[in-house]
């Protein structure tokens, strides 16, 4: 392999990261504070290649959340400049309206804590029994239901495409396959080193310099990785989730007219298995939620030895094991075998068969994990002298990603 090393380049401002989360941020930076130049380096050799293009596609409207939390007001706030945006730029949404289905009395109380919660939110939710049930989803098994209209289904990877190109239309830079390996504050820029493939092609690459007065990290399972490259103490550890899906045979998406939730267990922060309609017809069940064994191992065969070490030695990791092995191993069942699967799958829907479901795809969810072993809830963002770093983002984020954008651009304003 050849090293070359090119001429730095500048601008007003570096965003580290193509996902929705940093594509979003650029766009706001251009509207709101209308900055002249930006240039967003992303390593992969198209944007939304992680959560953003692998996540399910599901625009939340914001029932889950703590009153008063990022994740509330920014949900809210998001999924209503998400649908504006989708609208006007011709790219498949639908505001097709959800269930979250409790299969028993105990599920019933955790039901109505989330019902207060969506009205404490000023999110539309309505309580409803089995047979108003069974005419939002027929196949749906449930002794209560909370009926969410507002949630809806969008073309994420479609979002992060229109936003890359809108940016580069703008006379923006979004420059493919650069990855981050430094970041120096000097003075009053930030100089970040980015390496990629030469344009010569063959094996040989190259690495560019990029320097800028601001700097905006937004690199999802990554996120901690590159603040501790900036010399920031982020006080948390980004722990990889992986998710299978299976998708529902084309004679069997007859069980799923729109998303079937499940009641979330409140000691996690994943939603558990649900029922999604893509907005291309397919229906999708997933995912579930196990520790990866590298930050972007898709497969059980991929594995990251410095990935894995860092989850390890985390000091919050042993804590977390101990409260939640129960569920781990649960969970693990469910990505081993098939039959685990289905039979979680028939708590919601009882009619799916092991041969209704296909297996699909998977997904990784960048979790950040405190030192005393709390999954860390809200968004956390953080900033230092020239730089803001997303240090997480899950769930609702994809959502959220426009809102995000423009909270973080007025929070710039000290930096520009
Ligand atoms: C399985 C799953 C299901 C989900 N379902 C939903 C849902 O239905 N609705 C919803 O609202 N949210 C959902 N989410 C969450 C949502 O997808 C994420 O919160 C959101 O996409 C985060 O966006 P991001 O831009 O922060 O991260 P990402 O999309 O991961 O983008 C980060 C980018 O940074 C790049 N990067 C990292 N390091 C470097 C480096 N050194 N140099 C250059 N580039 C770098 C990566 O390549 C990546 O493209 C889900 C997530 C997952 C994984």
């Amino acid at each position: 392999m050849t090293s070359k090393r090119g001429d730095a380049s500048s601008s007003d401002v570096i965003i580290v990261g193509g996902g929705l989360v940093g594509l979003a941020t650029a766009r706001a930076l251009q509207s709101v504070r209308g900055i002249g130049q930006i240039t967003v380096l992303e390593k992969e050799p198209i944007v939304g290649a992680h959560q953003s293009g692998r996540n399910s596609g599901v625009l939340h409207s914001g029932v889950y959340y703590r009153p008063g939390s990022l994740k509330a007001e920014l949900c809210r706030e998001g999924r209503s400049e998400m649908v504006a945006y989708a609208a006007e730029h011709g790219i498949p949404f639908e505001i097709c309206g959800k269930v979250i289905v409790a299969t028993s009395t105990d599920e019933c109380e955790r039901l109505h804590a989330i019902a207060d919660r969506a009205r404490e939110n000023g999110v539309r939710a309505e309580l409803v029994g089995p047979r108003r049930l069974r005419d939002l989803e027929p196949a749906a098994d449930g002794v209560e239901g909370l009926h969410v209209p507002d949630a809806g289904i969008i073309d994420f990877p479609a979002i992060c495409r229109a936003l890359a190109e809108e940016l580069a239309g703008a006379g923006h830079q979004v420059v493919t396959g650069a990855r981050v390996t430094a970041i120096d504050r000097r003075g009053s820029e930030t100089v970040v080193v980015a390496e990629g493939a030469s344009a010569a092609g063959g094996t040989a690459h190259e690495t560019r310099t990029y320097r800028a007065p601001l700097l905006v990290s937004c690199a999802g399972l990554y996120a901690d990785r590159l603040a501790r490259l900036a010399g920031l103490d982020p006080g948390m550890q980004v722990v990889p989730f992986r998710g299978v899906y299976y998708e529902l045979t084309p004679n069997a998406r007859r069980y799923c007219r729109n998303l079937i939730y499940p009641v979330p267990d409140p000691a996690y922060p994943f939603l558990g298995v649900h029922f999604t309609r893509m907005t291309d017809g397919r229906v999708e069940v997933g995912p579930n939620a196990v520790l990866a064994t590298a930050r972007e191992g898709y497969d059980l065969g991929t594995w990251s030895a410095r990935d894995l070490v860092e989850v390890v030695r985390w000091p919050g990791f042993r804590a977390l094991s101990r409260r939640h092995w129960r569920k781990g191993a649960y969970e693990t069942g469910l990505t081993l075998s098939k039959r685990r699967y289905v039979q979680a799958v028939r708590k919601l829907v009882p009619d799916i068969d092991r041969q209704d479901l296909v297996p699909c795809r998977s997904g990784i969810r960048a979790q950040a994990l405190d030192t005393d072993g709390n999954m860390v809830d809200d968004f956390v963002i953080l900033e230092t002298d020239g730089q803001i770093h997303v240090c997480n983002a899950p769930s609702p984020a994809a959502t959220a990603s426009l809102a995000i954008g423009l909270h973080i651009a007025n929070r710039v304003a000290s930096h520009v």
